[in-house]
């Protein structure tokens, strides 16, 4: 049965969070969007809060001959509760706090301990600098289309050698290292793929074009070149014993990296919803007398409780698959449930925030209108609508109930 009361710990994680959102990164937040830059100081404090890398992955490889360390009970819950605060202080920034970031799931799901501890312990031992982890999986022709990449690899005696063009990856630029994935042969579809570990100094990769975006425009975007990029057979992640020709294991994943992080990006949309609605229900509060007998009054007033009615069902659907992800009850519906549906209450909700607002809603300033452009690309990134409602409607026709 789930439980929606929230523990104390829980309680002092999202109250801390908030205080975060509050005092170091709503004040930032706009000028970040106007710049791209994210000041180091700000990323500095992320790091000594513990904030960086956070809910991704454990970043300690496991001793010899010990089991791997499981998450504190309740991880996920505790990080999609701290998502929507940090989102609701800004979705952008939460992107660029240093740490393992997307790229830490397929690291610890799939990599030997050896790999764990040379990707992760950068982020142990330099407590000065940031240091960033990244996952690349699109392609140009590849975007929902995941097992048609076209990037290749192909094995050179001791080595591996990579050639192909990702576009789209979030801190890919800055990035120690970016787990790539590329096929030994594209005809054999999906079992092809393989997963590399591709530190920023290996011979022929280099950073093409940085984008420039419509919404969380402090968060890096890079495109990353591919040129006879000579990687070691031991950044072949989980080894090379581990992907037999029938085992999918690096098709596997690159998709089960999304179970988990796919209620983390649903809870941002959630925050980044109820910040527009906070700033909308002042400002109404401000501006108008909602007993006056105006039509129009009566029409703000509705849209206003929609606007909390759903922000309220989306989190409770990020819960609940979270809350799935911590019994380790298999969640891939409810993750695309809760990704799909909240990146769509966030745009409906910072529309509304805008049409209520008028013109007002539109400056900068405000915030509204920033938050309207960057709730765009949570409908886009880790699976679009679309895909999501495959991905439902699929498990619904298999008879599968999650
Ligand atoms: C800000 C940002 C950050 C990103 N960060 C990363 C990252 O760190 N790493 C990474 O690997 N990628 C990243 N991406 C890429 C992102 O995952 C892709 O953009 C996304 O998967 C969609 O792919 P696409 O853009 O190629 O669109 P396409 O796949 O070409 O889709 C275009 C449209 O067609 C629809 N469509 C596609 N196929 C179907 C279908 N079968 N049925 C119905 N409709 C369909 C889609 O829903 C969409 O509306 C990022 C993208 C953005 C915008």
């Amino acid at each position: 049965m789930i439980d929606l009361e929230l523990t104390d710990a829980q309680q002092n994680v999202r109250s801390m969070l908030n205080w975060f959102a509050k005092t170091e990164m709503r004040p930032i937040a706009l000028e970040a969007d106007r710049t791209g830059v994210v000041p180091l100081p700000f990323l500095k404090k992320t790091m000594d809060l513990g904030l960086a890398g956070g809910a991704m992955g454990d970043m300690q490889a496991p001793e010899e001959g010990k089991p791997e360390k499981k998450g504190p009970k309740g991880a996920n819950r505790i990080a999609v509760i701290g998502s929507e605060e940090l989102a609701w202080g800004d979705a952008a920034l939460i992107l660029t706090f240093p740490g393992p970031g997307l790229g830490g799931p397929p690291v610890t799901y799939t990599g030997t301990p050896e790999q764990k501890e040379r990707a992760f312990k950068v982020f142990r031992e330099d407590r000065e600098n940031p240091h960033w982890g990244a996952y690349a999986l699109t392609e140009p022709g590849a975007g929902s289309d995941v097992a048609n990449i076209s990037t290749t690899c192909r094995k050179d005696g001791d080595h591996y050698i990579l050639n192909g063009r990702k576009c789209y990856i979030t801190n890919g630029a800055r990035a120690d290292w970016n787990v790539v994935f590329a096929t030994l042969d594209k005809t054999q579809g999906r079992a092809a793929h393989r997963a590399f570990l591709v530190f920023k100094d290996a011979p022929g990769f280099s950073v093409g074009k940085i984008e420039d975006k419509l919404g969380l425009r402090a968060s890096e975007t890079a495109e990353l070149v591919l040129e006879d990029c000579r990687v070691h057979k031991n950044d072949l992640l989980g080894g090379e014993e581990r992907y037999t020709s029938a085992s999918k294991e690096g098709f596997r994943t690159a998709m089960k990296t999304f179970d988990n992080t796919r209620p983390l990006v649903a809870a941002m949309a959630v925050g980044i919803a109820r910040a527009a609605y906070e700033i909308c229900r002042d400002w109404v509060k401000e501006n108008y007398d909602l007993k006056r007998p105006i039509p129009r009054y009566h029409l703000i007033a509705e849209k206003l409780a929609n606007m909390e009615r759903e922000i309220h069902a989306a989190r409770l659907l990020c819960w609940k698959a979270a809350w799935m992800g911590d019994l380790d009850i298999p969640n891939s519906r409810e993750a695309s449930v809760s990704k799909s549906y909240s990146a769509e209450v966030g745009q409906r909700v910072t529309t509304q925030a805008i049409e209520i607002m008028g013109y007002e809603g539109t400056y900068h300033h405000r915030m509204v209108e920033k938050l309207f452009r960057d709730v765009k690309v949570f409908d886009i990134f880790e699976g679009t609508g679309q895909i999501q409602r495959i991905v439902i409607s699929r498990r619904i026709l298999q008879g599968l109930t999650r």
